[in-house]
């Protein structure tokens, strides 16, 4: 018998071994093996049975060893691996580190543990007279003979104070055995809440999540790869949706992904999950996966959905990894999220990823947002998607009114010197009476200078590329990042001519100092990177305001499922326009969605909510859809502009990066490779750049990039990395391929 090999060693091929007698029983496809190498030793993943064709037999190496014995990447993962390697242009050796975490490749030594058993029960003469002679000894024999379960022995020892000759004194009378077992630490659900344990009830579902609960139970039955898009606005109880779908494919039995944001992986939310999962399944243990766990836990959590002890895990981007056994459902909340995008090889997209699982396990993928991604609702619309939709929110509640300030008109009635509108600062106040609590919301500024007038609002846009253009202080010119087209920066706005125009983001402190100034009495929290820095600081923060120690939070990442805040009667979005003009195709949409998910957290409880956004530009689309969340209106306008500038959902972006520590040789190369591959590629591609990127310099390496359009991804990525080979790259060039970015700011 021989196998295939693919080593987790930098080595991207597949190697044969000889398998011995002794492993011919556990060594399958996708078992993690141990194979010698170059004198040494690599783990790897079993890619095929059968010999080499072109390699004497004889001549095979025997396997060292099989790890666990079943496939630690089952058949799906391992074709998953096959695709993502070809998709993103990324090395499969890389791609299955990625999906096997750390401590499952390491093979860690399982942790050990010393347990003391109760080997037989004295009579009471026994007894009476082990107390009179050995009254320690007496003392472990009542203790453990009082224990549900076989306790550690360490811990039996420190709390009874004893030492390990009394043990020894019991295991020669034959009273006393010791078992060495491993420690399960598996982050099931209740542990990692910390006894956050809220009881919840299923509601009785409304009418519309009947109508999906039923369509996905019609869906799923079917046992076939599908994919359906949930649009459900803010509050519309799409949760309750997923768990009755995750029901469904439990009872028959199914194995669950359940995919969240990393932020949304709050205890709330987790507890919320486990005690319904519970009370759907019960003893069904539910996996949490996130990467704050140690890696034991991670080891454990992977053990039991591989060997089926545990069928769902709930978790951020890489659950969608779990060696879940018979995968049926794989669920994305909150899909559109950019935090699913991988930001280091491979750069995997995990919504994306785990719709290629779905149809590789021939599972059923459920996709929800109340602002889906237009890659996402262009799928749907296509018919390429099941599209359902909840358009109420579960109480019948309004969403809150959207109050639009124009900035331009304070900035002139105070000299610019304001960066919170009267109308933002009147309602804080109403708040602040009332003993209600207000979220100023900065989104986080992106490293881009582009730049607007303070007066007018103008923002100076490419006319090819329909983004903002990027202000570049080394040589005061304005640039396109995507097809390089520059100008000089104006020193007055090109269409006022008034002289203020600049880029002047506001930071988290400055917001914070302004509202001291309107506030003066009010307790106020800065949540930031800056200052949730220490551990645990955020959810310090977050049960604070929750508890109505805090009256106002400003901060930049506080939006996600699972942070309701019934007591938040205010919302404001201190400068819509720090998301909405930067060097992004998405700018919109983010804000869009930014503005349409701030609304649904004010006023979740019985009080109505408000939302005060301020922005330079009112007229803007993604302000004006927002207000009344009209996201239909809004994808038709965005998909317009998308069609017309060749962006996805239309084309695929494939981002190449290069970095070098000399500015000319490296704008050389980048210049050099564009044209070759324009000669090579010309008629399948579409070459925007090269061009600086907008950060031209990070630690004293330069940066140049350079984009590809393209409406097929595999093919392009496989051409491109057979020319990126052939290529004489100088050495102290470093690139990078990005497959359908999300971050082009
Ligand atoms: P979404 O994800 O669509 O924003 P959630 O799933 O978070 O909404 O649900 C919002 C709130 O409504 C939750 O507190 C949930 O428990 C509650 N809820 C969901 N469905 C119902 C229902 N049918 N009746 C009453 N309350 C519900
Ligand atoms: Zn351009």
């Amino acid at each position: 018998m021989f196998v295939g090999v693919h080593p987790l060693a930098g080595f991207d091929k597949l190697l044969h071994y000889r398998v011995p007698e002794a492993l011919r029983a556990s060594v399958t496809v996708g078992s993690l093996v141990r194979a010698p190498i170059r004198g040494s030793f690599t783990l790897g993943i079993v890619g095929e049975l059968g010999a080499p064709k072109d390699f004497p037999q004889e001549k095979l190496k025997p396997l060292a060893a099989v790890v666990y014995p079943f496939p630690a990447l089952p058949p799906d993962l391992l074709e998953l691996a096959r695709w993502l390697a070809a998709y993103y242009a990324a090395p499969l050796d890389g791609v299955i580190e990625t999906m096997l975490p750390a401590a499952v490749r390491k093979a860690a030594q399982l942790k050990q543990e010393k347990l003391l058993v109760l080997a037989r029960r004295p009579d009471a003469d026994e007894l009476a007279a082990l107390t009179k002679r050995a009254p320690q000894q007496a003392k472990l024999v009542a203790f453990l003979a009082q224990q549900f379960k076989p306790p550690q022995k360490s811990l039996v020892l420190a709390r009874l104070d004893l030492t390990a000759a009394v043990v020894s004194a019991l295991m020669k009378r034959g009273l006393v055995r010791e078992e060495t077992r491993r420690v399960e630490r598996v982050a099931y659900a209740d542990e990692y809440t910390g006894g956050e344990l809220v009881a919840a009830q299923p509601h009785t579902l409304n009418t519309e999540q009947q109508a999906a609960t039923d369509a996905l139970a019609t869906s799923l039955a079917v046992k076939k790869f599908g994919v359906t898009l949930l649009q459900g606005v803010t509050g519309s109880g799409k949760t309750e949706v997923y768990l009755r779908a995750i029901h469904t494919a439990l009872r028959d039995g199914g194995g669950v992904v359940f995919l969240v944001p990393e932020v949304a992986l709050t205890p709330q939310t987790v507890a919320r999950l486990r005690s319904r999962l519970e009370a759907i399944a019960p003893g069904q243990q539910v996996v949490v996966w996130h990467s704050h766990l140690s890696e034991g836990e991670r080891l454990d959590g992977w053990l039991a959905l591989a060997t089926g002890t545990a069928r769902v895990v709930v978790g951020a981007r890489s659950a969608v990894f779990a060696p879940v056994r018979d995968l049926r459902l794989i669920v994305v909340d909150e899909e559109h999220e950019p935090a699913y995008k991988q930001d280091e090889t491979p750069r995997y997209h995990a919504r994306d990823t785990a719709v290629m699982r779905a149809k590789l396990a021939g599972a059923f993928c459920l996709l929800g947002s109340a602002t889906p991604s237009l890659e996402s609702f262009a799928n749907a619309s296509a018919g390429k998607y099941g599209l359902l939709r909840l358009t109420q929110r579960v109480d019948d509640r309004k969403l809150p009114y959207i109050d639009v300030v124009d900035m331009r008109v304070e900035v002139a009635r105070t000299r610019g010197a304001t960066s919170l509108s009267r109308r933002l600062a009147d309602a804080m106040h109403d708040r602040f009476e009332k003993k209600e609590q207000t979220i100023l919301f900065i989104n986080r500024r992106g490293y881009s200078r582009s730049m607007q007038c303070r007066k007018c609002g103008e923002t100076v846009e490419c006319t090819h590329c329909s983004v903002a253009m990027t202000y570049h202080r080394t040589d005061e010119t304005l640039r396109c990042h995507l097809c390089g087209d520059q100008r000089g920066a104006p020193s007055r706005c090109p269409k006022c001519a008034a002289p203020d125009i600049r880029w002047q983001g506001l930071g988290t402190q400055r917001v914070e100092e302004a509202v001291r100034r309107v506030l003066p009495r009010a307790r106020i929290e800065r949540m930031d990177t800056d200052t949730m820095a220490k551990k645990n600081r955020f959810r310090e923060v977050l049960s604070e305001f929750r508890a109505g120690k805090i009256d106002v939070l400003v901060g930049t990442q506080m939006i996600g499922k699972g942070l309701d805040f019934p007591n938040v009667t205010l919302v404001g979005l201190v400068d819509a326009d720090l998301s909405m003009h930067v060097p992004d195709f998405r700018a919109n949409e983010r804000t869009f969605q930014l503005l349409v998910q701030v609304a649904g957290r004010a006023g979740r409880g019985d009080r109505a909510g408000e939302v005060v956004v301020q922005t330079f530009t009112p007229q803007a689309g993604a302000i004006q859809y927002s207000r009344h969340a009209d996201y239909d209106g809004f994808a038709a306008e965005e998909l317009g502009v998308r069609q017309r500038f060749h962006y996805p959902p239309y084309r695929h972006l494939i981002h190449h990066l290069f970095r070098g520590p000399n500015p000319e040789k490296l704008k050389f190369f980048a210049e050099q490779w564009a044209r070759h591959v324009e000669k090579e590629l010309g008629n399948r591609v579409e070459l925007r750049g090269p061009t600086p990127s907008p950060i031209e310099k990070i630690k004293d390496e330069y940066r140049w990039q350079l984009w590809y359009f393209t409406s097929g991804v595999t093919r392009v990525t496989a051409d491109l990395a057979a020319l990126r080979a052939k290529f004489a790259w100088p050495d102290d060039i470093t690139q990078v391929l990005d497959v359908d970015p999300v971050n082009l700011a």
